[in-house]
């Protein structure tokens, strides 16, 4: 059985009564384990534990900084297996993604590594003789950072390195509901040689935590990954500290698959994309728009290559994809399933929960869905997807652009002039032509709209974690 406990400054934390969660396999839905919750004295410890790890970390340069998150990224590395095997086991995602999101993770915090001696200030020409102007870039403060589950090392990770990059401090949330791969990530910086208190991990009753959190004065930022509904709640708390915040929230990317392409390859394409994760994506590609002229051909391909998917216990070699990762999430299908059928869309392919243990649901296509279905409003988050037909480019456009989300949008075309249109028109903080790669550590990931604000990785995820200092100083 796992074990997964808080980390607060430099231990393990330990405190008699403490509340017990299991963590369930999502492909058994048995219980592999337990996490404990920590309590509010743990909760004070940790906001402790950050404002004096702010004072170490702050001072060493850059290059000290990403001398030790390179050393985490080789002992990532070094450990891929064997947490890939975690993950898979808490998360359900087959082996190979959970190995990939590994090798994510690490080239994340690697690159970030690099920007930290890159924290470039400005040196201003000034208006009078005797006076020097500096711009200076200065980590903000401890941070506050919460996690969800569908990505449970390269969410954290990608935290953890923009704000240790800067020269932050920070508590890291992750999910509770997978604890043990955020542990290993935190253990790789803490054997890397990280000094105590700079990296504080704690598992919650989220609510409460969150509210702890933000609402302390140690906190200077904080970062979050999950549901819009959620985000707003954190950004109000956030408000009442006027605290900086990154909010990476749902999203609903539209598709918009124009006549010029082979409906057949294009379909192909999609469909490794929209089952990635079991569809537990925010950049998911989520609703698709088909002119006309390819559409009967796309929706059959589509759903030929999604059928023949083979879902499983991600432990398996052979599994491409897996559980959802919890029993929300497959009520969630059931419910969703049901709702798109009344609501006018024809089910080509799944739509039923797969019989036996855990939590399997197989990917699911329905076509000529009417834009007011629930589905083509509300983020599916699962292996499900609508298709439409459009007719004209403007009113595609449009119809993509219709939801108050604005994280990922993509278009597949061989037309430049229609890539160009699509790169200008979509609102959304990604854009993808003719592939489904939205991020790599150099692009600034984040949304537009309700899908929230600021970027992790890139340049901008960086600056995230750093506030401007304006230096004026006359030579006496
Ligand atoms: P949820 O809205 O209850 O929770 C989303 C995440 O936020 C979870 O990890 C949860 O632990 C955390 N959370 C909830 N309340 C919190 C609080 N007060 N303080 C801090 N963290 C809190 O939903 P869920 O059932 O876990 O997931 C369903 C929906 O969440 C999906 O439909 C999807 O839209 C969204 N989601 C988005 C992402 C993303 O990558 N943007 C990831 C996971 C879930």
């Amino acid at each position: 059985m796992h074990h997964a406990r808080s980390h607060v400054a430099g231990r393990w934390y330990e405190s008699a009564g403490l509340t017990r969660q299991p963590i369930f396999s999502p492909a058994t839905g048995q219980s592999i384990g337990e996490v404990e919750l920590i309590d509010a004295a743990g909760l004070d410890a940790a906001l402790a534990s950050a404002a004096e790890g702010f004072e170490v970390w702050r001072r060493k340069t850059g290059y000290e900084r990403a001398a030790l998150m390179r050393e985490a990224v080789a002992i990532l590395r070094s450990r891929k297996g064997d947490i890939a095997r975690l993950m898979t086991l808490e998360q359900g995602k087959p082996l190979a993604d959970a190995a990939g999101e590994i090798a994510t993770s690490a080239d994340n915090i690697e690159w970030m590594a690099e920007e930290a001696t890159r924290a470039y200030g400005r040196l201003l020409v000034p208006r009078t003789t005797g006076i020097a102007q500096t711009v200076r870039r200065e980590p903000i403060g401890p941070v506050a950072a919460f996690c969800p589950w569908n990505f449970p090392a390269l969410t954290p990770a990608r935290k953890i390195a923009g704000a240790l990059a800067a020269g932050c401090s920070l508590i890291l949330k992750p999910s509770e509901e997978t604890p043990l791969t955020a542990a290993e990530v935190v253990r790789a910086f803490l054997d890397a040689g990280l000094p105590p208190h700079v990296l504080n991990l704690v598992y919650g009753a989220p609510r409460q935590v969150s509210e702890h959190l933000i609402g302390a004065e140690a906190i200077r930022k904080i970062s979050f990954t999950g549901s819009t509904a959620v985000g707003k709640q954190l950004l109000g708390l956030a408000a009442q500290g006027v605290k900086r915040a990154t909010m990476e929230l749902g999203g609903h990317a539209p598709v918009i698959v124009f006549d010029d392409v082979d409906p057949v390859q294009a379909a192909r394409q999609a469909v490794a994309a929209k089952f990635r994760n079991a569809g537990q994506v925010c950049t998911s590609p989520t609703r698709f728009y088909v002119q006309r002229g390819i559409y009967a051909r796309f929706v059959d391909a589509f759903a030929e290559a999604a059928s023949t998917l083979r879902v499983g216990d991600g432990l398996s070699p052979d599994t491409q994809m897996g559980p959802l990762a919890n029993e929300r999430r497959l009520e969630a299908m059931v419910s969703l399933t049901a709702a798109t059928r009344a609501d006018g869309g024809r089910l080509v392919c799944g739509g039923t929960p797969l019989e036996g243990a855990g939590y399997f649901f197989p990917p699911t296509v329905f076509a000529d869905v009417p834009d007011s279905a629930r589905i083509m409003n509300e983020e599916p988050f699962g292996p499900i997807v609508p298709i439409a037909p459009f007719d004209q480019v403007d009113e595609a456009i449009r119809r993509a652009n219709r939801l108050p989300y604005g994280l990922a949008a993509y278009a597949m075309t061989r037309s430049l002039s229609r890539a160009s249109l699509a790169s200008e028109a979509l609102e959304a903080g990604m854009v993808c032509i003719n592939h489904f790669t939205v991020s790599t550590p150099s692009s600034p990931f984040g949304g537009v709209k309700e899908s929230g604000y600021g970027s992790e990785g890139g340049v901008e995820g960086l600056d995230a974690y750093l506030v401007t200092k304006s230096v004026t100083q006359r030579s006496t």
